[in-house]
């Protein structure tokens, strides 16, 4: 078998789940909402389904789509793309991910991967033959040291992934640290993967930029979004690439061979979606950041020590209040003893982890997030 994928454990998000599922435990620990989008979106999606079409679309994805990614990459952030050469829809972020690293990646190649990490660029980077090259940032601040990053860049570096805002820092890289970025990327002729998947969950006044729009990056940035979160949707698993051409030929040549397309009702919805007015954007992080404060607080009272979000699903938390050093046995604990599930951010470190955070998932009911911290409470 793989060595590569051999022994590994099943990923966090699915162990946590399990066992909140096992033991009752409300789960604040994988990162979905719990109500559903807009109806109007799910509607569409099952007349679609009713009336067709419902036989494979183009493997590009269907027209709607793809005009409506590019639409929305000018609204947001003044991009000019065309539609036809520029823009590919994935069965979610993590396709496109794969895609776009099995395409750009070939062996000997390094990849410069930001420590915590969402866990599957790791395993794919290395099936590409690649190798990961981490900068750490931690916590509170996770401030990106601008010479550790100069230092992971030299001669076999391909591509860096950014994830921004940063799963599970809840960090939104400031313009200075972005802008580093793109010089050492000019420098070293690489490239840029950007998880841009929660580009619509920013907070307190803080607009998402892309690398994409930074001068000299507009052909160097591979950009990723997921309807999953925009449109709060996790199960569809529609995601959508934004690339120049030269970038996007050899990920969609990946991307006919990984799923080779997409449910194609759902892609006349998320097209839907990507056209509603403003208010919807502004009002989902409006709301996503009230939820952060209720569970921050609530987790404060409780006698966490919470970081800062910026943006995201998640707040970190150290394990204070448990006594226990080893963020894994903390969450096991949570889970079965208070009865709310959280993930130990061990899980996104190669190795060598720090042990003293746990994140917490605040796109739930308000109900629910009081119900947690009034168990959290109970039990500490
Ligand atoms: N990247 C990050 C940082 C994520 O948190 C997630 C998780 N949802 C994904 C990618 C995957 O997104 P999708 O569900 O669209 O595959
Ligand atoms: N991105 C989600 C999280 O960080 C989970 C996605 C998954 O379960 N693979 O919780």
């Amino acid at each position: 078998t793989n060595p590569i994928f051999t022994g590994m454990p099943t990923t966090i998000f699915e162990a946590m789940s399990a066992l909140a599922r096992e033991t009752g435990a409300i789960n604040l620990g994988q990162g979905f909402p719990d109500v559903d989008g807009p109806e109007e979106i799910r509607r569409k999606a099952a007349e679609v389904a009713v009336d067709g079409p419902n036989q494979y679309p183009s493997m590009m994805g269907i027209p709607e789509l793809r005009q409506a990614v590019a639409a929305a990459n000018r609204r947001f952030y003044g991009l000019d793309v065309d539609w036809q050469r520029e823009v590919l829809v994935t069965s979610g972020a993590t396709e496109a991910l794969a895609d776009a690293i099995f395409g750009l990646v070939a062996p000997g190649d390094e990849v410069i991967v930001i420590e915590p990490y969402y866990d599957s660029y790791v395993p794919i980077i290395r099936q590409a033959g690649g190798t990961p090259v981490f900068v750490r940032i931690t916590p509170p601040e996770w401030a990106l040291d601008a010479d550790r990053l100069a230092a992971a860049f030299g001669p076999k570096t391909k591509a860096i992934i950014l994830n921004d805002p940063m799963n599970p820092a809840g960090k939104v890289f400031s313009e200075a640290e972005l802008g580093l970025i793109a010089e050492l990327c000019l420098k070293h002729d690489a490239y840029v993967i950007a998880d841009e998947v929660y580009e619509h969950l920013t907070f307190d006044g803080l607009k998402h930029q892309t690398l994409m729009s930074f001068p000299g990056m507009r052909e160097r940035v591979v950009r990723i979004g997921s309807a999953g979160k925009t449109f709060s949707l996790t199960g569809w698993k529609i995601g959508y690439i934004t690339a120049a051409p030269n970038l996007l030929g050899p990920i969609a040549k990946a991307h006919q061979f990984i799923t080779f397309t997409t449910p194609p009702n759902l892609q006349a919805a998320v097209a839907l979606g990507l056209g509603m007015d403003d208010a919807y954007f502004t009002d989902l992080a409006a709301s996503q950041a009230a939820k952060r404060d209720r569970l921050s607080a609530g987790l404060a009272d409780a006698g966490f020590v919470v970081m800062p979000c910026q943006g995201t699903y998640f707040v970190t938390t150290d394990t204070g209040p448990l006594g226990i050093d080893d963020d894994a046995e903390a969450c096991r604990r949570l889970t079965r003893e208070a009865g709310v599930a959280a993930v130990p951010v061990s899980a996104f470190y190669a190795g060598d982890a720090p042990t003293r955070f746990i994140r917490f998932c605040f796109c739930k009911r308000d109900e629910v997030l009081d119900a947690a911290v009034e168990r959290l409470g109970r039990w500490l």
